[in-house]
């Protein structure tokens, strides 16, 4: 097939990619095609000006020690765009004090009771120091909440004060919707291979000792990214117009409103890839419609200089505080890049998994709260000189206890048709970098379907 037409649904960073690594193996002469529902491209990537320059009000950062970031970078002709934090510590607010946030946990789980000291109370800390004593039932291969886990064997403080505002920062959920297999899956294997105990556990998980920044950004936003990818993938772009009415139309396949297609990559949502797969692949559709999503809002704060925000990159919010934000990132004091702008730049953020409420407040309401939470936590009451609202409905998938189980059956029913892939922050990994390697993998199936 010299000249195959093919669609991608979904102009977030993985349909983006997507299309980029698509136009790279299927040639000049392709047509791509990007269906994406809203009025612009990026999904829960978004740069917007705040007091005159940039700043992103959706992921604000990868993980840098993976490697997918820096390589695209490097690929697109942006790695001068590459910067790296500031090192100032983040801290945790809980019982209505700040405290450091403690170092060699994984996800907040600590490999010792040491690691929690000034955190949790003593009784909490005398039970983690004795957990190795106790047995540990792991069924090999089997999956509970993070919750469930760290409960029963270190108690409830450390879900609350620990775990949970770690968690609830990466996935907007909280340790009872979270499953240990897909969220940390180095502590699975590690139950798997027999570790004795969950100490035992975490201290096989932890990553080996490294200098390189956990971190990483871009240094004008995420926005720089999607506009390279945008020229790069050189796609016919549909902005507003929603994809439906998926089916098969002999070998090749059908989608509206662009009609007959040779293939197609779902990069949306798991409703939305639900909806779309109803017809055509059934089994993959009730997979996807499994996967549950947690809605946030982004209060974006541009502070006068010298407001007093702490010397730190962040604040995480325990469960069962008397605030409403769940998490600050402090950015001014995160990012050196950022420190140099005429305002302090800080982000509230608000709505974790089942406690969708304030999502749809009003801007004002959302503005007032998050100054009055960063008043309790830090005493910082300047006026702001800017502000903005973003609004994430549905932003976060949820990756439950089973989540492994629902995306392997996924990918298997999708895998027994040909010419469709599904991609995405609901598959492997929410990340940015994650979903860049998602959008990779399914190009390169769908090329070698449509070109092979
Ligand atoms: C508040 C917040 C903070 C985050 N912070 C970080 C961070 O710091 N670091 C990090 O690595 N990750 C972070 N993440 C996660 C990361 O940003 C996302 O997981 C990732 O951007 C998802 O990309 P995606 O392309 O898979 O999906 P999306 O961004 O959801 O894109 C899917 C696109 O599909 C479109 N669409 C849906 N249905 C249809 C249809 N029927 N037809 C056409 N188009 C359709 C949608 O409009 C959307 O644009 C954060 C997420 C949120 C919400």
């Amino acid at each position: 097939m010299s000249t195959p037409t093919v669609v991608v649904v979904g102009g977030g960073v993985t349909g983006l990619v997507t299309a980029y690594r698509l136009r790279t193996s299927l040639g000049a002469g392709a047509r791509i095609v990007i269906l994406e529902q809203s009025d612009r491209l990026g999904g829960k990537l978004r740069t917007v000006p705040l007091a005159g320059d940039p700043v992103d009000v959706g992921a604000e950062a990868f993980i840098g020690r993976r490697p997918e970031m820096p390589a695209l970078l490097d690929e697109l002709g942006l790695t001068d765009q590459l910067v790296y934090p500031a090192g100032a510590r983040p801290l945790i607010y809980a019982g209505a004090e700040l405290h450091p946030m403690p170092g060699g946990t994984l996800m907040g789980i600590p490999a010792d009771a040491q690691a929690l000291a000034g955190l949790v109370d003593t009784a909490t800390l005398d039970r983690i120091a004795a957990e190795p004593d106790l047995p540990l039932h792991w069924e090999r291969g089997g999956d509970v909440s993070v919750a469930e886990l760290v409960g029963t064997r270190f108690g409830e403080q450390v879900v609350r004060r620990s775990v949970d505002p770690l968690l609830g920062g990466v996935y907007s959920g909280l340790s009872d919707t979270a499953g240990v297999r897909a969220t940390l899956p180095t502590l699975a294997a590690a139950l798997d291979d027999g570790a004795p105990s969950l100490i035992e556990a975490v201290r096989r998980a932890l990553p080996s000792p490294s200098t390189s920044p956990v971190f990483g950004t871009l240094r004008d936003g995420y926005g720089v990214l999607l506009d390279a990818l945008e020229r790069a993938a050189d796609a016919e772009i549909h902005r507003g117009t929603a994809a439906s009415a998926l089916r098969r139309a002999g070998r090749r396949w059908s989608i509206d409103p662009i009609g007959e297609v040779d293939g197609l990559v779902l990069a949306v949502p798991a409703p939305q890839a639900a909806a779309l797969l109803a017809d055509a692949v059934p089994a993959g559709a009730e997979q996807a419609a499994r996967i549950p999503l947690a809605s946030s809002v982004v209060v974006a704060l541009a502070l006068p200089r010298d407001s007093g925000l702490p010397r730190n990159s962040g604040i995480l919010v325990a469960t069962g505080e008397d605030l409403s934000a769940k998490a600050f990132t402090l950015s001014s004091r995160k990012w050196p890049h950022l420190a140099e702008r005429d305002v302090e730049l800080a982000r509230a953020s608000f709505g974790r998994f089942g406690d969708a409420g304030l999502v749809d407040a009003d801007d004002d309401l959302l503005i007032a709260l998050a100054r009055k939470d960063l008043a309790t936590v830090t005493g910082v009451t300047a006026e702001p000189v800017a502000a903005f609202v973003q609004r994430w409905h549905g932003g976060l998938p949820q990756y439950r206890a089973g989540h492994d189980e629902i995306v392997a059956a996924l990918e298997a029913a999708v895998a027994d048709v040909d010419g469709i892939e599904v991609a995405g922050a609901m598959l492997h990994g929410v990340g940015v970098p994650a979903c860049v390697a998602s959008g990779t993998t399914a190009a390169a199936r769908l090329t070698t379907r449509v070109a092979g």
